[in-house]
């Protein structure tokens, strides 16, 4: 059997399109989200779905370890799971600011911190974190959003730096805008409105979650010694 591939996020949108190309792949998986049973719909064999809130470590190390026990170490680590409330600095609720960096930040480095030591004593391993084009430049009323995913693209470079010696592989995903469940947790209308307008007007949102799993495929399948460190992927008429 090949090895363990452990997803967060895995219910919907990118994690639920890399579920399906890893399981079709022949992969054992552990698929973590809030709702276990969206995971358990997939009806995947060789695959333990949990119920795992990525900010809570506690949960989330018990899910991977027991998930071990039965298919032996994570060879693989897509930390996927993210929300975006979008909105403006200057009215947005500080909640959503720290709902958004308790997912999007803490929970990926909760995750790596799970993993990483395993993966350095076996000399083996690969680390995925999901950060976005809003990881490397600025998009008006993606402030907090921005925050977090730069966050995301510093610590992975930061902890491939760390983990370079070890062999073990952390690479950034930074996916443009993408057709899934994200823009939902926006709470303002206005500017899911707004993204909506724009998403019409460029063309942009042809590119699909498959694609993106596919990618993440194809790196992972590298070999050990070639880490593909970043990847930019958006719809071609994306010009942000
Ligand atoms: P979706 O909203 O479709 O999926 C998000 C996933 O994250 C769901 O499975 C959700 O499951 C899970 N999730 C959210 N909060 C938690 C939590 N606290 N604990 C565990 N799981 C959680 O969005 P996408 O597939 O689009 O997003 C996936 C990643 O890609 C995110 O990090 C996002 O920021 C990033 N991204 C997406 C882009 C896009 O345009 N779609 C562009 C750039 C980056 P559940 O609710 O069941 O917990």
């Amino acid at each position: 059997m090949k090895s363990l591939v452990v997803i967060t996020g895995a219910s919907s949108g990118f994690g639920k399109a890399m579920a399906k190309e890893f399981h079709d792949a022949g992969h054992p998986l552990l698929l973590l989200a809030r709702h276990v049973e969206k995971l358990e719909a997939l009806g995947f064999s060789d695959t333990i779905c949990q119920k795992v809130d990525v900010t809570d470590q506690d949960t989330f190390q018990k899910a991977i370890r027991q998930a071990e026990e039965v298919y032996g170490k994570t060879d693989l680590l897509i930390n996927n799971a993210g929300v975006m409330l979008l909105g403006n600095l200057e009215i947005q609720d500080p909640k959503e600011w720290q709902q958004m960096l308790d997912i999007n930040v803490m929970g990926v480095m909760n995750g790596m911190q799970i993993v990483m030591e395993d993966m350095k004593k076996r000399q083996h391993g690969t680390i995925v974190n999901f950060s976005s084009l809003a990881g490397v430049k600025p998009f008006v009323n993606h402030a907090a959003y921005c925050a977090s995913k730069y966050a995301v693209s510093g610590l992975s470079e930061v902890a491939r730096m760390e983990l370079s010696a070890n062999d073990v592989r952390v690479i950034r995903i930074l996916p443009g805008a993408v057709n899934t469940n994200l823009l939902s947790h926006t709470t303002s209308n206005t500017i899911k409105d707004d993204y909506n307008a724009w998403l019409k007007e460029t063309g942009v949102g042809r590119i699909t979650p498959e694609d993106v799993a596919k990618t993440v495929h194809f790196v992972y399948d590298m070999p050990q010694a070639v880490n593909i460190r970043e990847i930019q992927i958006a719809d071609t008429k994306q010009d942000a």
